[in-house]
């Protein structure tokens, strides 16, 4: 095509008046139906062990919401606490007492200034923002379809103990569907860091989320800080955000048996007890492993036709041309769409004007700040199979205008 055929299939989009807002990861309202039953389960309110779960306690979750997300983090019920619906409110609250109180055996981060962290980029923009709004100094490190740079993620922990984190989406990445190769997992777990009091802070929000007929496996991260002689190196992080219900679902954090009670410690001062009903329903729902790969399974059948539409779209109006590039993921809930140097920010101003609204330029980076102004986040799950088809093709239109100059 022209640049000026490209413009006029611009224009003539323009006049469709679409109105679609794509800025954000969320499951469609079909995804959230295939939970509905869960609105209706309870049936009593009492807990396996007699708990009546209306009432206070049970700080760490009840037994059974914990032998739950044991079974589906490959961990032991002891060492998993169920806690509130969010992860991020997890890693945020980790965070926070880690800088306030220091984690076993260690003074407060707030107290050893600077405290930095490294992310792996493209990124999750929320990661960041926690660290900004702590105070965290952030530092950028590749990552690739197998990991982070591993070479100097080594170098970067090994000579400064001011490095006390790292962030960590293992498998299916936001945004870019990095899987985490063992090899990586086993250096992360095993390399030497100037701060002994350094975190893996190990997001898996995608553990299940599966778009391709393979399913992917990641290795065991607190087995290999175990083995490495590291064992509270890492926190895991896991929800049901995108399992059953975003805003009503249940978030874990799994770590060694010491973290674990160092957590437990530190939450008995902020909460009597988490919302024990919630977990009883979905334990109830969710019943255990097998049914919730049976429920993964039906999200992956309304998602992976958004993704293959995306993927359609941009293999007709962008394949082939200079310098663009995007990820096929095989799970997760992101394509990460790589422009030409310097195209992202003015695609995303020219998607808009479209009314097709983007995540902002630059938020898969500390900072916001994507130096060469390049990755633009597309998330399919949210609109309509037709939606998303015909948005797609408005994001590539909107890039070859760009480009064109
Ligand atoms: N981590 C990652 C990597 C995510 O992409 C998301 C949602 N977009 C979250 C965490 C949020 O998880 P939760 O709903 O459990 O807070």
């Amino acid at each position: 095509m022209t640049s000026q055929e490209i413009q006029a299939q611009y224009d003539a989009f323009k006049q469709l008046g679409l109105k679609l807002d794509m800025s954000r990861g969320k499951p469609a309202p079909e995804q959230l139906d295939l939970s509905s039953a869960l609105l209706q389960q309870l049936d009593g309110f009492t807990a396996a062990d007699g708990t009546d779960t209306r009432n206070y306690g049970i700080a760490s979750g009840l037994p059974e919401a914990r032998a739950l997300f044991a079974s589906l983090l490959d961990v032991p019920a002891g060492q998993v606490v169920v806690d509130g619906n969010a992860s991020l409110a997890l890693m945020h609250d980790a965070i926070v007492f880690c800088l306030l109180y220091g984690i076993t055996g260690h003074a407060p981060w707030s107290r050893q200034q600077p405290v930095t962290f490294l992310c792996p980029v493209p990124g999750y923009d929320r990661h960041f923002s926690i660290c900004e709004s702590l105070g965290i100094k952030m530092i950028s490190v590749p990552l690739s379809d197998d990991g982070p740079d591993m070479g100097l993620v080594e170098k970067l922990v090994a000579g400064d103990a001011s490095i006390k984190g790292m962030w960590c989406v293992p498998k299916y990445s936001n945004p870019s569907g990095a899987i985490y190769s063992a090899e990586v997992v086993q250096r992360l777990a095993a390399m030497k860091t100037a701060a002994p009091d350094f975190l893996l802070l190990w997001d898996d929000a995608y553990r299940l989320h599966h778009l391709s007929e393979q399913k992917h496996t990641t290795i065991n991260v607190l087995e290999a800080c175990e083995r490495a002689g590291n064992p509270d190196r890492a926190i895991v992080f896991a929800s049901t955000s995108k399992i059953t219900l975003a805003g009503a679902g249940l978030a874990a954090l799994a770590s060694s048996a010491a973290n674990i009670a160092w957590w437990q410690r530190k939450t008995s001062v902020r909460t009597i007890g988490p919302d024990k009903i919630n977990q009883l329903r979905h334990v109830r729902f969710l019943k255990d492993r097998a049914n919730v790969e049976a429920l993964m399974e039906r999200h992956r059948q309304l998602l992976k036709p958004k993704f293959d539409a995306v993927l359609a779209q941009f293999d007709a109006y962008l394949g082939g041309i200079d310098g663009v590039t995007w990820t096929r993921p095989h799970g997760g809930y992101f394509i990460d769409l790589v422009t030409p140097p310097g195209c992202a920010k003015r695609t995303i101003a020219l998607a808009k004007e479209l009314g097709i609204t983007l995540t902002s330029a630059g938020a898969a980076f500390p900072y916001g700040n994507d130096v060469e102004d390049r990755h633009i986040r597309i998330a399919p799950s949210f609109p309509s199979l037709d939606e998303i088809s015909q948005a797609a093709k408005g994001i590539a239109l909107a890039l070859r205008v760009a480009i064109a100059g």
